[in-house]
């Protein structure tokens, strides 16, 4: 199957050269082999059913074409959407051979490089912490524990320490895990009929290495026999000189829940957030991007995009190969202002119902609530604010989609965690509390009705 894997690499080189780098990246790089078991139907996966069609539709010569030069032209390919890679997946079972390419295969994204990695003010010290680590692990910051807003870089940097990592010594062991996998491993151990055999496995997976990476920690918050659990995978690899690295959404003192053992566990070594980057770093990220994705776009595009998007790096590069693909769409062979501003127009329209700003959303919030703005900007923490704030907040990012930290200045300067945390806890609210949500009904019919 790695071979299959290889040849499949060979025929996506062949297909980059006969397609536009945009069609390029948006059909066929995400294209999946599901099953070449019989060595006559090639089974692809593509990511949607939307994806797949215009692989039918436009592109299925180049593919085939392609397919032939390789594997002869013998080989039926069929395209399977994501319900029919399923459905697909559960009559015939043909895994065996993909997942064992799955579970050997790297698990660090070649492309979240060091190098790839764009440094600013805002990441630079995150940056040399991780580059340190790589370059000496378990003797300069053990653990090391990152956080940051979402989309600002923490998984690219622990996968660019494992990259390092692993082509500096292709022998050691780097076990790299989101929380969740861990939890999961951790409960699938306890729940299954040969208890202590699987307990004994996971034990060996996760002690038996020599740099144990863990992102998104913050999601370990409540569970308390994963915590106890990690707390002592943590002191056997710590003690004997392992590297553990750790990333979250926010600093350990604010991960509700978590156990003050573990807390003090994680200032052993260093506690190193990221910031939103400034202009000039945006800037600097697209044009490494489009260097990487081979995009052509303008300066001026490139500036505008940088500009409106002010908070997080994914949405940045979403955006810029919305654009991208838009422009090439219509035939563009080098996108522009007005592709951005075509891209931006769904956005908004999608987001801001009613036209409303930020101004108008917290009037309306003040006037149901009867307060005052001062207060639902300012300081107090009594019960009759926090609650208009939090939903004022809750709002203003769901209807306008503002970045994080462009709201906390509105809110009087507030930490992009703080309005992090009002955000989340309204959304939960929505679900479950009727209250919450009349409240939020109500205002928004106050500002449609202007
Ligand atoms: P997080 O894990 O913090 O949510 P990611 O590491 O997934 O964020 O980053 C989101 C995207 O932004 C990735 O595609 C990543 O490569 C990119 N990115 C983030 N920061 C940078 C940076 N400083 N330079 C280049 N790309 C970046
Ligand atoms: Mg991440």
């Amino acid at each position: 199957m790695q071979e299959i894997n290889n040849l499949w690499n060979i025929i996506l080189e062949k297909l980059e050269f006969s397609v536009s780098n945009v069609s390029f990246v948006m059909w066929f790089k995400p294209l999946k082999i599901v099953d070449f078991s019989d060595n006559n139907v090639l089974y692809l996966a593509a990511k949607s059913t939307f994806a797949k069609n215009q692989i039918l539709k436009n592109y299925f010569d180049n593919l085939k074409s392609a397919v032939e030069e390789v594997f002869g032209d013998n080989v039926d390919i069929e395209i399977l959407d994501p319900n029919e890679e399923a459905n697909y997946i559960s009559k015939n079972h043909p895994t065996s051979a993909v997942k064992e390419v799955e579970s050997n295969k790297n698990p660090f994204n070649p492309k979240y490089t060091f190098d790839n990695f764009v440094v600013g003010k805002c990441n630079q010290t995150a940056y040399a912490a991780a580059r340190a680590v790589a370059e000496n692990p378990g003797k300069s910051f053990n653990p090391l524990f990152i956080y940051s807003g979402v989309g600002l870089g923490k998984t690219h940097l622990l996968h660019a320490i494992g990259n390092y990592l692993r082509d500096a010594n292709p022998n050691m062991k780097i076990k790299y895990v989101t929380c969740e996998q861990f939890t999961n491993d951790y409960i699938e151990s306890l729940g299954s009929a040969g208890k202590t055999k699987t307990y004994s496995e996971f034990r060996d997976k996760y002690r038996n290495c020599d740099v144990l990476m863990v992102d998104d920690i913050q999601f370990i918050s409540k569970k308390t026999s994963t915590q106890e659990e990690f707390f002592n995978t943590f002191n056997d690899l710590h003690q004997f000189g392992k590297q553990i690295i750790i990333s979250s959404d926010r600093p350990p003192k604010e991960i509700e829940t978590l156990e003050e053992r573990l807390r003090s566990r994680f200032t052993m070594g260093l506690i190193q957030d990221m910031q939103p980057p400034d202009f000039e770093t945006r800037v600097a990220i697209l044009r490494k991007k489009c260097q990487i994705e081979k995009y052509y776009i303008s300066d001026d595009a490139v500036s505008m995009i940088a500009d409106r998007i002010d908070s997080n790096v994914r949405e940045l590069e979403g955006m810029l190969s919305k654009v991208c693909f838009l422009s090439s769409l219509i035939g563009k062979t080098m996108a522009d202002v007005d592709d951005v501003k075509e891209a931006f127009s769904d956005r908004f329209e999608e987001k801001n119902e009613g036209g409303s700003n930020a101004d108008q959303i917290i009037s309306a919030v003040c006037e149901y609530f009867q307060i005052s703005k001062d207060d639902i900007v300012g300081k107090k923490k009594s019960k009759e604010i926090v609650e208009p704030r939090m939903i004022a907040i809750y709002m203003i990012s769901e209807m306008l989609e503002l970045p994080l930290v462009s709201i906390g200045k509105i809110f009087g300067g507030r930490d992009h965690t703080t309005i992090m945390h009002a955000r989340d806890k309204i959304s939960v609210e929505m679900k479950s509390n009727r209250k919450t949500q009349t409240f939020v009904n109500e205002i928004k019919k106050m500002l449609t009705s202007g």
